[in-house]
C-alpha cells in the first residue's frame, strides 16, 4: 500500500504516545504509595498483634490478683473469727493454743499474700504502660495508613488523569492517520506487538532487528510513499531523513 511519508511519520507520534500510556499504567501499578501502605500493612499487623498480648498480660494478671485476693480475704476472716474465739475465752485451754497456732499461721500466710498482691500491683502497672504503648503504636501507624492512602488515591487519581489525556491525544492523532495504516499498526497492537518503528542504525525500531544490507538497499530503492512492512516482526518501517540509509547521506535538519 502507499501512504505519504508525512503519513507514515504520524505513525510513530502514535506509537509513542503508546508507549506512554503503557509506561503511565505501569506506574498507576507500581505506585510508591503501594509499596508505603504494603509495609504499613505489615507493621499494623505486628502492632495489632502486640496490642493483643498486653491485652491478656493484663486481663491473665487481673484473674491472679483476683484469685489472691479472694484468698487473703477469706484468710482475713479466718483470722478474725480465731481472733474472737480466743478473745472471747469461750474454749478451752488446749483449744486456745490450738487456734493461737492456726492464728499465727494465717497471719503468716497473709503476710506472705499482700507481699504477692504487691508484687502484682507493680507488674500490673508495669503492663497497663506496655498495653497503652502498643495501643498508642497501633493508633499512630492507623493514622499514618490513613494519611498515605490518601495520598495514594490522589497519585492514583493523578495518573489516571494523565492516562485519560494521553488516550485523548492519541485518539484525537488516530484519526488523523490513514485509516488503512492505523488498522496495520493496530492489527500488530492487538497481538501484543509495536506497530511501527522507525528505521534507524540499520534496525527495525519496532523489533531491533538487524537489517541485512539487501533489505537495506530494498528500503533504500523504495518510494517515499511506499508502506513498507518489517520482515521480522511486520511493523510498518518509517523511514525519514535520519535513518541512515544507503545513498541517504547526511541526515539534513
Ligand atoms: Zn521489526
Amino acid at each position: 500500500m502507499k501512504a505519504s511519508a508525512a503519513q507514515q511519520r504520524l505513525l510513530l507520534d502514535l506509537a509513542e504516545l503508546d508507549a506512554e500510556v503503557a509506561k503511565t499504567a505501569h506506574s498507576r501499578k507500581n505506585l510508591p504509595e503501594d509499596a508505603e501502605l504494603a509495609e504499613l500493612a505489615t507493621q499494623l499487623e505486628t502492632a495489632r498483634e502486640d496490642v493483643s498480648s498486653s491485652r491478656s498480660a493484663v486481663d491473665d494478671l487481673k484473674t491472679v490478683y483476683d484469685k489472691v485476693d479472694k484468698e487473703l480475704t477469706g484468710m482475713t476472716e479466718h483470722a478474725a473469727r480465731d481472733k474472737a474465739a480466743i478473745e472471747a475465752g469461750s474454749v478451752g485451754h488446749k483449744a486456745i493454743g490450738e487456734l493461737q497456732h492456726e492464728l499465727d499461721t494465717l497471719i503468716r500466710r497473709q503476710e506472705a499474700l499482700e507481699g504477692e498482691m504487691l508484687e502484682l500491683m507493680e507488674q500490673q502497672e508495669a503492663t497497663a504502660v506496655e498495653a497503652d504503648r502498643s495501643e498508642a503504636a497501633l493508633l499512630t501507624l492507623t493514622e499514618k495508613e490513613l494519611e498515605a492512602a490518601g495520598r495514594r488515591d490522589a497519585s492514583a487519581a493523578k495518573v489516571d488523569e494523565r492516562v485519560a489525556d494521553l488516550n485523548e491525544r492519541r485518539a484525537a492523532l488516530a484519526l488523523t492517520i490513514d485509516s488503512e495504516l492505523v488498522s496495520i499498526y493496530e492489527g500488530l497492537r492487538s497481538r501484543g506487538q509495536v506497530g511501527a518503528g522507525l528505521v534507524q542504525a540499520r534496525r527495525c525500531g519496532a523489533c531491533r532487528m538487524e537489517l541485512d544490507p539487501r533489505s537495506l538497499s530494498r528500503i533504500a530503492a523504495a518510494d517515499e510513499d511506499e508502506v513498507l512492512r518489517c520482515e521480522e516482526c511486520g511493523a510498518v518501517m518509517v523511514r525519514t531523513a535520519h535513518s541512515g540509509l544507503p545513498g541517504q547521506g547526511k541526515p539534513r535538519e
